[in-house]
């Protein structure tokens, strides 16, 4: 079984007060749940995308048949998107200038405020649902923020992705209803800069 759905890797109240206890609940047990549940619906009939890692699958989605391509698309990237985003929170791991992705991050956008600003106006204009990225260009060996729709995921479009915000509706409607540039700010306090560096170290690679 190379497909698992994984309990969350921290206590639900883990990321308190800045995404609390419900949300948390909510986002792991029932979408990212879902997503897992409908990803193993679409490929039920296709015993060689069980052994194939979700990472895979989503690098080589023009290799999917036609008929569950949409579902994979949605479900699987649902999957590994919402793995990801929880792999890379945690409170009170701050910006390290003198880490390799701090220098990168520096080198690329100036400084910390203006990285800050990029990202936040990226998940901010995003319209309607999806994600907010920093990632590696497998082309390019350089950083950059892209945005993407739905569950689309950075793998399928070679990026690898270092760091990501969820800005669908059910990511932060329950403690911020409509105020997503709030949650945007409040964001900053609980990435796991320890975990990006190891991203960017590893895409490096
Ligand atoms: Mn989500």
């Amino acid at each position: 079984m190379t497909h698992q759905f994984t309990e969350l890797p921290y206590g639900y109240d883990s990321l308190e007060p800045y995404i609390d206890e419900a949300t948390m609940k909510i986002h792991h047990d029932k979408h990212h749940k879902a997503y897992f549940d409908k990803f193993m619906t679409a490929i039920k009939d296709y015993p060689e995308l069980h052994k194939k890692p979700i990472e895979n699958i989503l690098k080589d989605l023009s290799k999917l048949p036609e008929n569950i391509k949409p579902s994979v698309t949605n479900n699987g990237g649902g999957f590994y998107n919402h793995d990801f985003f929880w792999s890379i929170l945690k409170k009170n791991i701050p910006f390290n200038n003198a880490s390799e992705i701090g220098e990168a991050i520096i080198k690329k956008f100036g400084n910390f405020e203006d990285f800050k600003e990029q990202f936040s106006n990226s998940a901010l204009t995003l319209f309607g649902s999806g994600w907010s990225w920093l990632v590696y260009d497998e082309k390019t060996k350089k950083l950059e923020i892209i945005q993407t729709k739905n569950q689309d995921c950075p793998l399928s479009i070679e990026k690898i992705p270092l760091l990501a915000i969820d800005v669908w509706e059910h990511t932060y409607y329950l403690k911020y209803q409509n105020r997503r540039a709030e949650y945007i700010e409040e964001f900053f306090n609980i990435i796991n800069w320890e975990k990006v560096e190891e991203l960017f170290v590893e895409a490096r690679d």
